[in-house]
């Protein structure tokens, strides 16, 4: 059984900056994960909010912090993590057909998007969570957001450059983001803003997406319908171990520790006040440092 000293479960840019700490000093790694390395990033259009890069694509981002780590030769196993045991000190790490060993280890996991739940079986037939995906697909077709926060926001700039008509649906009367990134979605002319409006039913044609029908039983046409409405922690494979609050999210103290001895977290899996890039960035390292530290 191969034995490391630490291993980090999931490359978004969490789990991505830690690996480039721990590698340049030495600490024997790796990195597992199941998809493709950036995570979060690979749905986010355009950031505007990552210090010191101008506007980037989440996937040119993603790219190159996956470089970055290349570079260094970390060493990443591309395998879904089934569980995880404890061992003694160590933890075993189960693999479809490895089991790892590790005393430490970083759980960096992300959040995936969630679901209204009225889809039925227009999932990938009009009914996307990915803008930056399936956008492209609906160029010059009229298409609809649902959402207030800063996906749904920054992912209607995205389409209202691509798609003929944005309408951006929002349950409440405010957004959940800042007054500047709200004025200009306002200001973009094939953008239409429907506040206090939620949608109860797709009506499909042909098998695929043809209508919504919206809480005044008005139907607008779209070709797609993309659902940005907040995310729930990929926390499943931990429910054996007491770390988890009751929505799924990790706890941790200041130094990013769990409960459980040698276990940290970091990113979106966490619970925490801000779910940025940069917050992602600067707890994966603070782990990291801890980590070689306690090895010194
Ligand atoms: P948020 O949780 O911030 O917002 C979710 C939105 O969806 C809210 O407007 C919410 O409405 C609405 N919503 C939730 N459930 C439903 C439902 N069933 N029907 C209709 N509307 C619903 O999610 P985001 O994904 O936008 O953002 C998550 C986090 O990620 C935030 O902290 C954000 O800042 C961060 N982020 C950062 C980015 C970056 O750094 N560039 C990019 C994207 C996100 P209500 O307000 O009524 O609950």
């Amino acid at each position: 059984m191969k034995t490391y000293n630490t291993i980090i479960i999931g490359s978004g840019v969490a789990g991505m900056t830690a690996a480039l700490y721990l590698k340049r000093s030495n600490i024997d790694f790796c990195i597992i994960e199941k998809e493709a390395p950036g995570g979060e990033l690979l749905r986010i259009p355009i950031i505007k909010n990552y210090p010191g890069v101008r506007d980037i694509s989440g996937t040119d981002l993603a790219q190159n912090f996956y470089e970055q780590t290349k570079e260094l030769n970390v060493e990443y196993i591309f395998q879904e993590v089934l569980s995880i045991e404890k061992e003694n000190d160590m933890y075993k790490i189960i693999l479809a057909n490895n089991i790892l060993l590790t005393k430490n280890i970083i759980l960096a996991i992300g959040r995936t998007p969630n679901k209204l739940g009225i889809e039925k079986d227009l999932s990938g037939k009009g009914i996307s969570w990915c803008t930056i995906c399936d956008g492209p697909l609906y160029k010059n077709k009229p298409v609809a957001v649902i959402g207030g926060g800063r996906s749904a926001l920054e992912g209607t700039i995205y389409l209202s450059k691509i798609c003929s008509k944005v309408t951006l649906i929002c349950r409440k009367d405010t957004f959940r983001v800042e007054d500047k990134l709200v004025d200009e979605v306002k200001s973009i002319e094939n953008v239409e803003i429907l506040m206090n409006t939620e949608v109860k039913e797709f009506i499909s044609s042909d098998d695929k997406l043809d209508k919504i029908k919206l809480s005044n039983n008005e139907e607008i046409d779209v070709d797609c319908c993309f659902e940005l409405i907040g995310q729930i922690p990929n926390t499943e494979l931990l429910k054996n171990l007491d770390i988890l609050d009751d929505k799924g999210y990790i706890l941790v103290n200041n130094k990013y520790e769990t409960k459980e001895k040698n276990i940290f977290a970091c990113g979106d899996c966490i619970k925490k006040n801000l779910y940025q890039i940069v917050t992602a960035c600067s707890e994966g390292a603070e782990i990291a440092v801890n980590i070689i530290k306690s090895n010194k």
